[in-house]
């Protein structure tokens, strides 16, 4: 039923049509686009949402595209996940942004009201399956001689919903180091809570369409109520809970009054480069 007729329809829809050449077209151009180092990395703070001090960034990428300017990552992660160039474009991610870390450390880390600033690296799927993540990993921080505790992996809720030990072993070692497991996108996934336990996790992610429901002041009681719930549940495990999305200084003042730890968002600074973030902690530490 879906052959034909579907086909024709798609083609005689010249938007459609371009929108499937360019993810083609983008599609081909991964590998050579990696090697040219068309890929850069922009740095978003990550706030204490108690004492406001920078205690850190999420690295995000973006493709600088010869013919279509800068790309989110949105337009391509899918396509390299579906044609395994995600993982060595998840290496040269966590490689850029950890020799990044470095940086910062040796150049503002003393600086800092909270010492050094740590790094948020995301983790595909692909990438958690794939045999060399921790070897990969471990080589990565000791040529740039940063410590595993200045890196946070983040891995989304979905991608370990149902997981099996298999999958999870990796992340166990990983966590063993000294390096942070971030459940991401948290509360979109449906996960069985008391699951929680079951995993290597030390940080939730509270998805942006939490914050969201804060952006009137007095925020939606209900939204409260379900926010109040997982960070009391999360504390209780001993988990820290990062917010993203916070676009107003009253969504961090309720999340804050609420008892979530640290925040992300565009009220604070907009993804940025790295020297973006030496001027933030820097305003920081000098108070
Ligand atoms: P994410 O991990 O949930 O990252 C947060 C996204 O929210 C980013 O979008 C960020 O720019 C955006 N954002 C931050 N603050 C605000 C705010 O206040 N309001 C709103 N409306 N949005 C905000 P971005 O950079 O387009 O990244 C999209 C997604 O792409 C990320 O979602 C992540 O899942 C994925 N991604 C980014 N970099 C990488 C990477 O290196 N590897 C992998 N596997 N995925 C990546
Ligand atoms: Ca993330
Ligand atoms: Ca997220």
């Amino acid at each position: 039923a879906k052959s034909a007729g579907g086909n024709r329809s798609e083609l005689a829809d010249p938007e459609a049509d371009a929108r499937a050449i360019t993810r083609h077209g983008l599609t081909t151009a991964l590998p050579t686009a990696l090697e040219r180092g068309e890929f850069f990395i922009e740095y978003q703070p990550l706030v204490h949402l108690g004492d406001g001090s920078v205690r850190g960034a999420e690295a995000l990428v973006r493709w600088l595209h010869p013919q279509h300017g800068v790309l989110g990552p949105d337009r391509f992660i899918p396509l390299a996940e579906h044609t395994g160039l995600i993982v060595p474009l998840g290496r040269w991610v966590l490689e850029e942004s950890i020799r990044q870390a470095r940086e910062w450390r040796e150049r503002y880390g003393e600086q800092t009201t909270a010492g050094p600033l740590r790094i948020n690296v995301n983790l595909s799927p692909c990438q958690l399956s794939h045999p060399g993540l921790v070897q990969d990993t471990v080589e990565i921080l000791e040529r740039a001689g940063v410590a595993p505790d200045a890196l946070c992996l983040e891995v989304t809720e979905s991608a370990l919903i149902g997981a099996d030990d298999d999958l999870l072993k990796p992340l166990r070692r990983l966590a063993e180091m000294g390096v942070d497991i971030a459940l991401d996108d948290f509360g979109t996934g449906y996960s069985n809570l008391a699951n929680l336990r079951r995993l290597p996790v030390s940080i939730l992610k509270l998805d942006r369409s939490f914050t969201q429901g804060m952006q009137q002041f007095p925020a939606d009681p209900v939204d409260l109520k379900i926010v109040e719930g997982i960070v009391t549940l999360a504390h209780s495990l001993d988990l820290a809970v990062t917010v993203e999305g916070v676009e107003t200084g009253a969504q961090a003042e309720q999340l804050r009054i609420l008892g979530c730890d640290t925040a992300q968002g565009w009220y604070y600074a907009r993804p940025g480069p790295p020297e973006r973030l030496h001027e933030l902690a820097l305003v920081d530490a000098t108070g």
